[in-house]
């Protein structure tokens, strides 16, 4: 079983010795990976960056579109943006600057704050664009990064923010940013994040808006300034009809705006968009383009229209987010515990049994091969009458436990026996005989689109794959909401193994999680951000670098405008008022909270066992 590794896999990594290692110079495998950074004290869920694999999605984008261009005879230039909105956070931001270098890779920002990003760490030459509504503050941004001497375009949503372009032209020192118009499509992507395209989304300029404003353009001089059309379909599109749709009336939007007097606009910006394949299933796939058809459609469409409206070929940028980001990062939670671990046979409670519990010792002494199907059935049913009587107040509490063990250890001893025999009758079952595996994560934290849209991610555990996984797993993470669970789902079945954790590690890896999910991450239960780690290879080995360990409690206390003060005070004040305790028991308690307010949330137990 792989887990579908070469479907969603992007030949990232392989699949050796029983371990899911890195397709990559020295092919480190993530289990030992994962030992490492926790052999320094990091236990706990941890995610982990792989810079290689930013710049191998970089490249890509970049190679494909400048192959279609030179297939095509393409006279246009290509330019990518990264859309600081998918990812933020500092680790994976300034690796990808500095992988993007070489490219002139740009970046777009939706919002002042990451205008500000972009003008600290954008590449002195790459192109920024600026989408999202803008204030005043926000065009005069616009103007310092054109003053800074930075190749900005300020994308135009509506009329209101050209006329506060104008105004603030007048106003500063000259140096003007390029002015791009989002145009209103009538057109929209398909997919569950298509919100951002067709006539009645939230952004953009009608046709009626954009003739008006190439006038007011031109009425205050500033025509020159006008080089960029833009658009943006929506996230995840997962098939190519409706971004040529898109392009095919955005290409002749550019072509009749250069008609009515737009002579310096040579670019068409056409968002993000490009999909990631997340599905573990042959028969779900998600995507159903590759990029390579992609850059040829693009590629060939806008040189169609181009030629036939006689203009010339524009420049062409993309600012795809997710699938530069989505394949670098990865998480992985250790398992903490198996609910049927603590159903051993130790812990059956010797009585005299009613008759129906007495058939479960009979059906797990005579189980086999042949009869297994049949006697999980049976043993199933028995429960259920059992926890019936259980109700009506028949059997007690112990003979309840000693069902419960019972049924436990007849499923486990009939998965081990079917195994061998046959397969589809234990898909049968797989519903009825789940595993509950607590796993040390946050959903909210970690995989927040799971929770909010049941976007699938790829997960599996990390080694062991030499062995059958026979135990149909839901996930539980370690919130106390309800909510914070991957459940069993016989359509796309996750099968785990049956581990004992006292003798043995579990780790699960969450894949994919690279775009959006951490800026997304939420602190349910307070629980923060997981310790991260940037890994390099090498040809001998790999580098952990800027271990960035999970926020502790009082920082999040801290974050939500707690004064830390306060809670130490009240903490403190609480402990020596308590009559209870003698001075040295309060010095030692003290300390104990010192210590749990300067730690991480995540669970310990992992570690003492
Ligand atoms: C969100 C967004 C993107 C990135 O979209 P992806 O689906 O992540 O590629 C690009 N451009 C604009 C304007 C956006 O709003």
């Amino acid at each position: 079983m792989n887990y579908g590794i070469d479907i969603w896999g992007n030949d990232n990594y392989i699949i050796d010795d029983g371990k899911v290692k890195l397709k990559a110079l020295s092919q480190p495998a993530l289990i030992d990976i994962v030992k490492d950074v926790r052999k320094q004290g990091h236990t706990g869920p941890l995610l982990l960056r792989f810079p290689h694999l930013i710049e191998k999605q970089i490249d890509f984008v970049y190679s494909q579109f400048n192959r279609a261009m030179k297939e095509f005879q393409y006279k246009g230039k290509f330019n990518a943006l990264y859309p600081l909105k998918v990812n933020q956070f500092p680790n994976f931001v300034k690796n990808l600057v500095k992988l993007g270098t070489d490219y002139n890779y740009g970046l777009e920002a939706g919002s002042k704050a990451e205008l500000l990003l972009a003008m600290a760490y954008n590449n002195p030459t790459a192109p920024i664009t600026v989408n999202g509504f803008k204030d005043n503050e926000m065009i005069d941004l616009g103007f310092i990064a054109s003053e800074m001497g930075y190749n900005i375009t300020l994308t135009i949503e509506g009329l209101n923010e050209l006329e506060s372009i104008i105004h603030t032209s007048k106003k500063r020192f000259g140096y003007m940013p390029n002015i791009g118009l989002r145009v209103r499509l009538h057109s929209s992507g398909a997919g569950v994040w298509a919100k951002s395209g067709g006539i009645n989304s939230k952004f953009g300029l009608t046709s009626t808006e954009l003739i008006k404003a190439v006038k007011l353009l031109e009425k205050n001089n500033l025509l020159d300034s006008f080089t960029m059309i833009h658009f943006h379909i929506g996230s995840q599109i997962t098939e190519i009809p409706p971004v040529k749709k898109a392009l095919r009336e955005a290409g002749n939007i550019y072509a009749e705006l250069k008609k009515l007097g737009a002579i310096h606009l040579n670019s068409i910006n056409l968002g993000g968009g490009l999909a990631i394949e997340y599905s573990q299933y042959q028969d779900k796939l998600l995507r159903n383009y590759t990029l390579s058809e992609y850059t040829n459609d693009v590629v060939y469409l806008l040189k169609e229209i181009s030629h036939k409206k006689n203009v010339t070929e524009p420049d062409i940028y993309i600012e795809s987010g997710r699938y530069i980001a989505a394949h670098h990062a990865l998480l992985v939670a250790p398992v903490l515990e198996l609910f049927s671990g603590e159903y051993t046979a130790e812990k059956l409670i010797p009585k005299k049994n009613p008759p129906l519990i007495q058939e479960l010792y009979d059906l797990y002494n005579t189980i086999n091969k042949n009869n297994a199907f049949e006697f999980l059935h049976d043993s199933i049913d028995h429960m259920e009458s059992l926890l019936t009587l259980f109700d009506l107040g028949y059997i007690d509490l112990e003979d309840r436990s000693n069902t419960e063990v019972l049924v436990n250890l007849i499923i486990k001893k009939a998965v081990i026996l079917l195994k061998d025999k046959n397969y589809e009758e234990l898909l049968s079952i797989q519903e009825s005989v789940q595993e509950r595996y607590l796993v040390n994560f946050s959903i909210f934290q970690s995989l927040p689109d799971f929770w909010g849209l049941e976007q699938h991610f790829p997960m599996m555990p990390l080694d062991k794959l030499d062995e059958e996984a026979t135990r149909s797993a839901s996930i539980w993470d370690i919130t106390c909401d309800s909510d914070g669970e991957i459940s069993f789902n016989p359509k796309k079945p996750l099968f785990l193994h049956d581990v004992d954790l006292s003798k043995d590690d579990y780790f699960l890896g969450f894949f994919l999680v690279g775009a959006y999910q951490e800026v997304l991450g939420m602190k349910h239960n307070l629980f923060t951000h997981p310790t991260e780690v940037s890994v390099t290879l090498n040809k001998e080995g790999y580098e952990i670098e800027n271990i960035t360990a999970a926020q502790s409690i009082s920082d999040i206390f801290e974050d939500l405008d707690y004064d830390i003060k306060e809670i130490e005070n009240n903490l403190k004040s609480k402990i020596e008022n308590s009559n209870l305790i003698d001075n040295n028991m309060q010095k030692h308690i003290l300390a104990e909270i010192n210590m749990l307010l300067k730690d991480n949330g995540y669970l310990k137990n992992e570690e003492y066992q």
